[in-house]
């Protein structure tokens, strides 16, 4: 199947899953993660119109979409991997919502960039469900402190969860639990769900599932 084939196919099975569980299809955001595709597989998901694509490294992202969004101005490019604060600079010039947030440093960091570029961004607090040491992603119990810190002190736009859950453990445990930190947070989107998951996470009230392998097939390793 080609990738456009693919994109309606998936888009298709949102739309099923939101009905069986009362939602409306359209508050789930299909994010196309385009990370180690080759550009002509990324043009193939443009021509069909799709418009919100997500990158996991910085460099790379350059590479690809800088020249992309000349053409394609109205892509919405979403940061959905760890992000150092010596690249707030590139991030902010080149991405319109960073999904990572997840760190004071690097919260200051976007701040100021910010500024300097006269550009806001929307962001979303990556939160480590698993309590995992070697994770990124702010603890549970920090993250009341967290988001008053981005949205009080540093008045980011915070906008959201995200969250990857452990690959050992049932994505549905920390999906629930993500679905009820944002539910307490008041915050409207939820990040959740991948290729292999996201119909469980949109039963959990995702708001942007994000996938690459069942969109683009199989991609090159690191
Ligand atoms: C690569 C990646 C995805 C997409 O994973 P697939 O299994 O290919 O759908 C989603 N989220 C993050 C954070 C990723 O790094």
């Amino acid at each position: 199947m080609s990738i456009q084939d693919n994109l309606n196919e998936i888009k298709q099975q949102i739309k099923d899953i939101a009905d069986n569980c009362n939602r409306n299809s359209e508050d789930v955001n299909l994010i196309a993660v385009s990370k180690r595709q080759e550009i002509n597989n990324i043009k193939q998901a443009l021509s069909t119109g799709h418009l919100k694509f997500g990158e996991n490294q910085i460099q790379e992202a350059g590479l690809k979409w800088l020249e992309l969004k000349k053409d394609y101005n109205n892509v919405t490019l979403h940061m959905i991997g760890h992000l150092q604060s010596n690249k707030v600079k590139e991030a902010v010039a080149l991405f319109d919502v960073i999904e990572t947030l997840d760190s004071e440093k690097l919260a200051k960091a976007l701040a100021k960039e910010q500024i300097k570029q006269d550009k806001e961004l929307e962001y979303f607090i990556q939160v480590n469900t698993g309590e995992e040491d070697q994770k990124y992603g702010i603890k549970v119990k920090e993250l009341d402190d967290f988001l008053s810190f981005c949205q009080n002190e540093q008045k980011l736009n915070i906008t959201g969860l995200m969250s990857i859950p452990p690959e050992s453990d049932l994505s549905s445990y920390h999906f629930a639990l993500l679905s009820k930190l944002a539910k307490r947070c008041k915050l409207d989107r939820i990040s959740m769900g991948m290729s292999g998951d996201f119909e469980q996470a949109i039963l959990f009230g995702s708001t942007n599932i994000r996938l690459g392998t069942s969109i683009f097939g199989k991609r090159d390793k690191v």
